[in-house]
């Protein structure tokens, strides 16, 4: 049923809707589509949150759209939608525009995919893309607006806000679940896990995020997530691997790994994710999630090399320490350390190159900190990579691994002119 909700209800603060997002909805609706703000804003401008980034779905096809912006390109093979470019430069805004989905159970998916020729008469509305997998069909399905919420997964994901007439348009019940702090799937929840595995997935990152404002998962959404783990295993792994990154790296690292532990899936969900759960109360890598908590929340730049470099440090300094034992020289047995840790995990990082490398890099540099004659500090502090070695081997410090008095002489030193970094130069001596 579809229910539409006042400003004096929802209460929605007008000024946290980015302007750019507003015209992108206002220009659609003059050109006499449908238009609103969805999903994951929505949600967040309820909570009185400042969302991170606002998509806008629409009645209007992804050509159609493209054709009311002089910056608008079509993404996606998948999931076909349009990226509405604001501005230019740092300033620059990417809205991204998806048109209304149809919902489609596995049934109906399976005939269009399995019979092209009733699929193109059925569904008039698709333009494109006949050629592709069923996924692709699937997903690039035109639909009315309540099919188009039904397909979405959390009742509170699945709002519309009309930023001209302030109006919410809640299918679901979406509204009432935000104020009771509930996360509900929409639908039966086992069959919507197997539709698709990484709505499991989803489920944990919600419930990290919002887990401070007192959110938890409805009993009955949260009851088939532990048997239903087992389907992540067809899930592509390029596609779990970013998963998991979200789940690490959006600035509730700590409430994840709560969370994991909670539900019962502290295991099983990803590789490299278990042994980041496993590690999580080692004092370094523990050091390594908060400190990432801190920086997302802080707004700055959070590399994956650099945890993913933390997480598996403790394999590293192990290989590496078995290796010294035998009298191996101490850069070609971290060489080695490194390359059996790579051989290891290989599934994880594998086709990841500059992930790799970049994670070599700062382990490489770590016995490096260690030696301060010659030139070496002058040609260290010169890498592109210095910043992710030295805020490495300052965690270390942080942790007891490395002299205290070792990462302030490198805070030191980056920082120093030339005549200050002679002076530290006959210090370190
Ligand atoms: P975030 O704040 O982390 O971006 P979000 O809710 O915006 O959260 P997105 O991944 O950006 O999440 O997806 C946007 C919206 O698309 C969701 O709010 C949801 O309605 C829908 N959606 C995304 N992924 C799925 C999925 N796997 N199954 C069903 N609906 C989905
Ligand atoms: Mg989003």
């Amino acid at each position: 049923k579809r229910e539409e909700v006042p400003a004096s209800v929802h209460g929605i603060n007008p000024e946290l809707v980015d302007y750019r997002a507003a015209e992108v909805v206002a220009t659609l609706k003059q050109a006499g589509f449908e238009a609103y703000i969805v999903g994951g804003a929505v949600r967040d401008l309820l909570l009185g949150l400042r969302p991170k980034d606002f998509d806008v779905a629409t009645n209007a096809t992804p050509e159609q759209v493209k054709g009311l912006f002089r910056r608008a390109f079509i993404i996606g093979k998948r999931f076909r939608i349009v990226h509405v470019v604001h501005g230019r430069g740092r300033e620059h805004e990417v809205i991204e525009v998806s048109t209304f989905r149809a919902y489609l159970d596995n049934a109906a998916a399976g005939q269009v995919a399995g019979n092209e020729k009733t699929s193109k008469a059925q569904l008039s509305g698709m333009q494109h893309a006949v050629d592709a997998s069923g996924r692709v069909l699937r997903d690039n399905v035109w639909g009315p607006q309540d099919e188009d919420a039904t397909r979405r997964d959390f009742t509170v994901n699945a709002m519309y806000y009309d930023p001209v007439s302030q109006i919410v348009v809640d299918y679901h019940k979406g509204l009432q679940d935000a104020k009771k702090k509930t996360l509900r799937m929409i639908g039966d929840p086992a069959t919507r896990y197997r539709e698709d595995p990484v709505r499991i997935i989803r489920a944990v990152r919600f419930a990290a995020k919002l887990s401070p404002l007192g959110f938890s998962i409805d009993a009955k959404s949260a009851a088939p997530l532990v048997q239903s783990q087992a389907l992540l295993a067809e899930v592509p792994q390029s596609r779990m691997f970013d998963e998991m990154l979200k789940l690490l790296q959006t600035g509730h690292a700590i409430a994840t790994i709560e969370q994991l532990k909670k539900l019962g899936m502290s295991k099983g969900i990803y590789p490299l994710l278990d042994v980041a759960v496993e590690r999580a109360d080692t004092p370094f890598v523990k050091a390594a999630l908060v400190d990432t908590d801190r920086r997302v929340n802080e707004g700055k730049p959070v590399a994956p090399s650099f945890l993913l470099a933390c997480v598996l440090w403790e394999d590293v300094r192990n290989g590496w320490q078995a290796r010294l034992n035998q009298r191996q020289h101490p850069l070609p047995a971290l060489q080695e350390a490194i390359d059996e840790v790579f051989d290891k995990r290989i599934g994880d990082v594998s086709g990841r190159g500059k992930l790799a490398a970049d994670m070599r890099e700062i382990w490489v540099m770590q016995p490096r900190f260690e030696k301060r004659v010659g030139n070496t500090p002058f040609g260290m502090v010169m890498q592109p990579r210095f910043r992710a070695g030295f805020d490495f081997m300052r965690l270390r410090a942080d942790v007891g691994e490395v002299e205290e008095a070792l990462a302030e002489w490198w805070q030191d030193f980056q920082t120093a002119d030339d005549e200050r970094r002679d002076d530290l130069m006959d210090q370190a001596k």
